[in-house]
């Protein structure tokens, strides 16, 4: 069901970001008839050119370009320095921020921080990417909470790009999305680094549950450190799952000790 019951606009989408995040989304916005503009550290003009979108190595000239919203997709660990080096008080008009970084309350806080009051703020998720995404979008979540929106109309049209690729659309707070993401994505994360770590590698005699670990490993790899770094910097409840890895791994270890010398000593009698 869409989110508004009047027709979506085209929107005018400035990215913050162009990494494989922003381009990933970038070329299903393009294909849906939105127009984008983009900005980023690295001069991303050549593929830009390609694409049909319009690349600002100028920061102010980009903020000044009309845009109804800016999507910032930047990494976890540079977004405070991105924003805070930006010009924001220059915004002509009143704009929806969106972020779609993997951890949500710290792009939260940072944006109410460094925001002219004006702007409207949706904090985003899309819990897929160009790998999982590949085949398109449906029934792939897309977490979301509305944190400062009086621009409904706006907002909704940014929601129905989403909702159009037949996303599953989970609206919750900061909050309970970071909870549940170190429980899972986390933890996924660093299951995968462990599994690298010890070097598993594919065998001839793979078990099902074995090729699963090698996937978990290899898609894991594929991510850069520095978002596995936000993944535990930036979502407080990170912390507590390293723990409890910890301390379920000695557990495992204590109770497979224990068995092997109640062996030991019936075999002796
Ligand atoms: P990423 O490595 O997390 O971020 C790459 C982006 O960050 C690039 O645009 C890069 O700019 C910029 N960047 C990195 N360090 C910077 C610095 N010191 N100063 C300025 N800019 C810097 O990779 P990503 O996959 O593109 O992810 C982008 C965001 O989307 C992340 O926050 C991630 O959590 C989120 N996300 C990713 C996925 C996914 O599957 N990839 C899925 C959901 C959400 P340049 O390109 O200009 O170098």
């Amino acid at each position: 069901m869409s989110s508004s019951s009047l027709p979506p606009q085209t929107l005018k989408v400035g990215i913050v970001g162009f990494g494989t995040f922003g381009q990933f989304l970038a070329k299903t916005m393009i294909k849906q008839g939105h127009t984008i503009r983009a900005t980023s550290r690295t001069d991303h003009s050549h593929l830009c050119h390609q694409l049909g979108v319009s690349f600002f190595r100028d920061v102010l000239s980009f903020l000044e370009a009309d845009n109804d919203v800016i999507l910032v997709s930047t990494s976890i660990l540079s977004l405070s320095e991105v924003l805070r080096s930006m010009p924001l008080h220059c915004l002509k008009r009143r704009t929806l921020f969106v972020d779609v970084l993997s951890v949500k309350e710290h792009p939260r806080n940072v944006l109410l921080q460094v925001l002219p009051e004006e702007m409207d703020v949706l904090c985003t998720h899309p819990m897929f990417g160009p790998e999982s995404g590949k085949n398109g979008w449906k029934d792939l979540p897309f977490v979301y909470e509305r944190v400062r929106v009086r621009d409904e109309p706006r907002c909704s049209s940014f929601l129905q790009i989403f909702e159009s690729e037949g996303c599953r659309m989970v609206e919750m707070s900061c909050e309970e999305h970071d909870k549940l993401a170190a429980r899972s994505q986390f933890l996924s994360h660093a299951i995968g680094r462990i599994l690298s770590e010890m070097g598993i590698e594919s065998t001839s005699m793979n078990t099902k549950s074995f090729e699963t670990l090698v996937k978990l490993k290899e898609s894991t790899v594929n991510d850069s450190f520095d978002l596995f770094g936000g993944l535990f910097i930036h979502n407080r409840f990170a912390q507590q799952e390293l723990m409890n890895l910890e301390h379920s791994f000695e557990m495992v270890k204590q109770r497979l000790l224990k068995r092997m010398s109640e062996e030991q000593n019936l075999n002796k009698v």
